[in-house]
């Protein structure tokens, strides 16, 4: 049985501070910190094994994720585990999880008070898994990982330096595909690979290619 969902304004209280895998999880299924506590069924919390070196963070839960609780479900999940085995990596190795928790009622967007609440769940989970590669799915969850607002096509495939030493790739949401964006497939096979080639130590990180361009810019004067 699910339960119904109401509106209401909920309370501002930014959520606790916990350490562990299971306070996390505890800490995000009982989340009342924004309202969108009243508007979703279920919370969705990180899959995937905590010592992952690559973690894909997801965005905004629709109706699958909402129903199952995961960052990505349904066919947008399967198109992501498509992509990472084209791109030679283990789905069940690889993380997934997202900005927000909670399904806003009727697919609103987030307001930036229930981003900003949510996103300590977020830089929570990112500190106890310490990955050393982040993809992020689309505008919105690019964005909230930077801090500002990024014009999306210009960053889609670059390594970026995130979280002190996090190389952080942006990507196109699966959704995307989903929808028919002739892009989006091949954008995201195309910058999970860039993610394994971090990984593996044939391409340089966030950092070392940031340090790149800075040298480069200094030596051009
Ligand atoms: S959206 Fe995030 S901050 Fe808001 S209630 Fe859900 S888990 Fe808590």
């Amino acid at each position: 049985m699910t339960r119904p969902r109401t509106r209401s304004t909920g309370t501002t209280a930014p959520p606790p501070a916990v350490r562990t895998p299971r306070e996390h999880i505890r800490a995000v299924k009982t989340c009342t910190a924004c309202s969108l506590h009243t508007e979703r069924m279920t919370p969705v919390v990180g899959d995937g094994p905590i010592d992952a070196r690559l973690v894909v963070v997801a965005a905004i839960p629709r109706r699958h994720e909402d129903l199952q609780g995961r960052a990505l479900a349904g066919a947008g999940r399967n198109v992501l585990d498509s992509a990472l085995m084209s791109a030679g990596l283990v789905p069940a190795e690889v993380r997934v999880t997202s900005v927000m928790r909670c399904r806003p009622l009727d697919d609103r967007e987030p307001t930036s008070d229930e981003v900003r609440a949510c996103n300590a769940h977020l830089r929570e989970e990112l500190a106890m898994l310490s990955p050393e590669v982040i993809v992020s799915l689309g505008a919105f969850a690019t964005s909230v990982l930077l801090g500002r607002p990024v014009p999306f096509e210009r960053v889609a495939g670059y390594r970026l330096d995130v979280l002190q030493g996090v190389t952080l790739v942006p990507t196109y949401h699966p959704r995307d595909a989903v929808r028919g964006d002739p892009q989006a497939a091949s954008a995201l096979r195309r910058d999970l690979a860039v993610a394994r080639a971090v990984l593996d130590g044939r391409m340089k990180t966030g950092a070392q290619a940031l340090a790149d361009l800075r040298s480069r810019l200094v030596a051009d004067g």
